[in-house]
């Protein structure tokens, strides 16, 4: 068994990233807007900062409160659209129910959108078309890259179906040629799907969900849950059981989280990468 690192690759692969920002003729900057005061999404946030910083970004850190209004939010977001100091614009998941966060994140110029969460990009993505794309997906495929484990032909199973994690990351390993399954809560008989299939990501949000006797030997085991269990962090994946089957396997932590955090970094250099080439020139 080999478990994927991916500390390591990021850190690999922010050589490339600081040499690609070093020949800029530009700071580039992300802002990323928090509403309240969620314990988790201030560890996020943080983490964001950190890398910003390291790269030399210009980093906004815009709190709201938890009451604020969307008029409020969609102004701000607006102002940043128009902002050339701003390459990406992130929110901060989860939000306060009273706020519609399609409705927020369809504000975000599409060639601000680092998350990819746009229906503009979402539908370029479907569509295998150049787009910003969510950064864990983009993240598990780098990893899988690296570990030259095989895509094309391949059966992938994703437990999980958000717009965040699962449906993209089905998405791009479909443009990549693999033969994908989604499975979520209403699938009857997982196994069925997870016994025949080379490569399972699983992104549910249950610690320790997946065991070795739902796989078969040999499986490619990509971990995107972070569970926080009495003050510990464990993925969705029972490391443990699974890894005496698998023949890759990410850990959590230092798997899939390192990644999403450099690839956050890296789209904010493509959105201002395709927004020099595709829409200032235009003007
Ligand atoms: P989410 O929006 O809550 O989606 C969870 C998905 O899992 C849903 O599609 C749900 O099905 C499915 N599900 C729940 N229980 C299930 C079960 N018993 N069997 C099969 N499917 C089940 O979560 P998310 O945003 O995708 O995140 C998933 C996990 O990844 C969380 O632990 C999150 O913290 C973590 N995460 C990690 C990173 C990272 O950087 N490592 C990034 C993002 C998220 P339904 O659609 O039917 O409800």
């Amino acid at each position: 068994m080999v478990e994927m690192n991916g500390k390591k690759l990021r850190d690999e692969l922010l050589i490339g990233l600081r040499e690609k920002i070093d020949k800029l003729d530009k700071q580039l900057g992300l802002a990323v807007i928090q509403v309240g005061n969620d314990e988790a999404s201030n560890v996020y946030v943080r983490q964001k900062e950190k890398m910003a910083n390291e790269l030399g970004y210009k980093f906004i850190h815009k709190i709201f409160k938890d009451n604020v209004e969307q008029e409020t939010l969609l102004k701000y977001i607006k102002k940043l659209n128009k902002d050339e100091t701003i390459d990406g614009i992130l929110v901060q998941m989860p939000l306060p129910k009273h706020l519609d966060s399609s409705i927020i994140q369809n504000t975000i110029d599409s060639y601000k959108d680092v998350d990819g969460l746009t229906f503009i990009n979402a539908g370029r993505l479907v569509q295998g078309m150049p787009a910003l794309v969510p950064c864990t997906p983009k993240g598990i495929v780098d990893l899988l890259d690296k570990y030259k484990i095989k895509i094309e032909g391949s059966q992938v199973v994703v437990i999980g179906r958000s717009v965040l994690v699962g449906k993209p990351i089905a998405n791009l390993l479909t443009n990549r040629n693999a033969s994908v399954t989604i499975c979520h809560s209403k699938t009857r008989n997982i196994e069925i799907y997870t016994k025949n299939a080379d490569i399972v990501i699983v992104a549910v949000g249950k610690a320790k969900y997946l065991k070795k006797e739902t796989i078969k030997p040999g499986t490619v085991i990509i971990d995107v849950g972070i569970n926080r269990v009495n003050g510990k962090l464990h993925g969705d994946v029972d490391y443990d059981n699974v890894s005496e089957l698998a023949s890759y396997i990410t850990p959590v932590p230092g798997g899939v989280g390192p990644m999403t955090v450099y690839e956050l970094m890296h789209n904010v250099y493509t959105a201002h990468y395709l927004r020099s080439k595709y829409v200032k020139n235009k003007k």
